[in-house]
């Protein structure tokens, strides 16, 4: 109900009774620029993960359907790719205006299904509203290169020209702002975009959808198809499909990334992440703990920048005590409740997992100073809580420090030196996001170059770049060879061609044949 309630205010359609069952409300599919009804006979259901209360049901969008939304992209291509940039600039500086006038309403979406707070979900929209505002410098950013007199008579330039069909495939942990940091780009440099929203959490793009087709986007520039396994395997096998942006977990994204590549695509994944904050201890302490225990605990740690692995260096790890002190002071509620810090995980299936990654933290060795595992919200029973937790005394070798947890759980190791926490970080596989706590800039300096991690903080827990940077991380938690957004972000979706002319005075013409290469 409160679904549709949400969408009425924008005059949203994908909501309606499904013909199948039930009066649980359907996600639409969005073909041609139209919400249509999926004809599948399988369905996913979607649960509110602050009382796992069935709220709505989503599609496995058939072959045809899928087919028809690639055929709209194809078809809507050519004359997409064709309008001015300024037309799509302007579309975009439309959105934009819109994403901010119903930010609110997509953060509702983004709490009743995903579950972290209403503040939270605010930041989430916000942050993929940066990256449309920097899509709007298109007209800068897809520059091209020019070079006079190469040789006699001869002028070289290079054009930034769009792939053609793209398509995105995105995870459950921020529902507005990853699909953000696709189609938008995409689009702006006149690319047609076929969306897969993660299955858990598909609202949040439907709305954004209908905010991008009420600022002009004519229709079939974007595509949106639901589904899972099938749906990720018909966008990687394709042939109208140029490229691919995935960012979720590693077991998808290497699946996605090969299956991807031999078919011929363009492909960025963005995976998993076990990100270390290393604390000096002459560190600021106050802000130190603050940040660190935000960074590890807010979104319910299911952020794939979350701070979830503390390394406290020397004297630092007489800190310790005070760090569970503060996180004990966290308020676990359902996201839309006055002061809530952090909601629900995702699924039972997440809570199992990981209060089993917690279990395993003392069967080998490690001690648990705060456990969130029996916490209970109250008027909420039936949700996927999870309190605060905190693992000491943690080894590199054990289950808890290998796996990313993605859940309220930060796990702490002890150095005697800071390079011993460089060798730590530097022998993890992930490289997503690193932070140093310290106030000596020869530290900070050293840490920051002799670690091999994407992104690094000095003094930053959560170091995500602004869109004029580009996302990054190394390793095991990217694959491909161009980030998102930032230029990069505009030399995934485009491809160069270069143009080299030659104008002669007419007396300066050729006499013979030129059989060999010019030097
Ligand atoms: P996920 O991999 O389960 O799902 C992501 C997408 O892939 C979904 O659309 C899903 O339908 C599809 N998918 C899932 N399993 C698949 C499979 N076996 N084969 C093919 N497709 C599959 O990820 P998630 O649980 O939604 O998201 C959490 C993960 O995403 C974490 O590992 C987190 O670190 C990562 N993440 C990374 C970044 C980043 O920028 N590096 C950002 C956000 C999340």
């Amino acid at each position: 109900a409160r679904i549709l309630q949400v969408s009425s205010k924008v005059n949203c359609a994908w909501h309606a009774a499904s013909p199948f069952s039930s009066s649980v409300p359907t996600v639409k599919l969005f073909i041609d620029g139209k919400f249509v009804e999926s004809q599948s006979d399988k369905w996913i259901d979607i649960h509110n993960p602050a009382t796992n209360e069935v709220i709505g049901r989503v599609p496995q969008s058939t072959k045809a359907e899928m087919d028809a939304a690639v055929a709209s992209c194809k078809r809507a291509f050519p004359a997409w790719a064709d309008t001015s940039i300024l037309s799509r600039q302007q579309v975009l500086l439309r959105y934009q205006q819109l994403i901010k006038e119903n930010l609110k309403e997509i953060a509702r979406l983004i709490t009743l299904e995903q579950g972290k707070t209403l503040a939270d979900a605010e930041g989430d929209v916000f942050r993929g509203l940066q990256v449309v505002e920097h899509a709007c410098s298109v007209t800068s950013l897809m520059l091209g290169e020019t070079m006079p007199s190469i040789t006699k008579d001869m002028d070289l330039c290079s054009y930034r020209l769009p792939l053609g069909v793209c398509a995105g495939i995105a995870p459950f942990n921020f529902p507005a702002m990853i699909p953000l940091w696709m189609f938008p780009m995409a689009m702006v440099c006149g690319n047609t975009f076929l969306m897969k929203p993660s299955e858990r959490v598909p609202g949040a793009t439907m709305l954004l959808a209908k905010l991008l087709q009420d600022s002009g986007a004519p229709d079939g520039t974007l595509n949106i198809i639901h589904g899972q396994h099938e749906a990720v395997n018909f966008i990687c096998d394709h042939p109208d499909i140029k490229a691919i942006s995935f960012v979720g977990s590693n077991r998808a994204g290497e699946y996605i990334f090969e299956r991807g590549s031999r078919h011929g695509k363009r492909v960025q994944a963005n995976m998993g992440a076990k990100n270390h904050g290393v604390v000096m201890p002459d560190a600021n302490k106050e802000n130190t703990l603050n940040q660190l225990v935000g960074a590890a605990f807010g979104a319910a740690g299911q952020r794939c920048m979350a701070l979830s692995t503390a390394i406290l260096v020397g004297e630092a790890k007489k800190w310790l005590p005070e760090l569970v002190e503060r996180a004990k002071n966290l308020r676990v509620n359902a996201g839309d409740q006055p002061g809530a810090d952090l909601g629900p995980l995702i699924t039972p299936q997440a809570k199992e997992r990981v209060c089993n990654l917690i279990d395993s933290g003392p069967k080998e060795g490690a001690s648990i100073l705060l456990d969130g595992r029996k916490i209970k919200v109250k008027g909420y029973e039936n949700g996927n809580f999870v309190g605060p937790t905190i693992i000491s005394n943690v080894k590199p070798n054990m289950t808890c420090y290998k796996e990313e947890i993605f859940g309220p759980v930060l796990v702490v190791l002890e150095t005697e030196t800071l390079d011993e926490a460089i060798k730590i970080v530097n022998d993890n596989p992930y490289g997503n996001g690193t932070a140093i706590f310290t106030t000596n800039g020869a530290t900070a300096r050293k840490y920051s170059h002799l670690v091999d991690v994407g992104q690094v903080g000095v003094n930053v827990p959560i170091p995500v770049p602004l869109p004029m940077f580009s996302f990054t991380g190394s390793r095991s938690s990217f694959r491909g060879d161009t980030n998102f957004y930032g230029k990069q972000g505009f030399q995934f979706y485009t491809q160069l061609k270069t143009i080299t002319s030659q104008w002669k005075e007419e007396d300066a013409t050729l006499s013979t044949p030129a059989v060999v290469m010019p030097t």
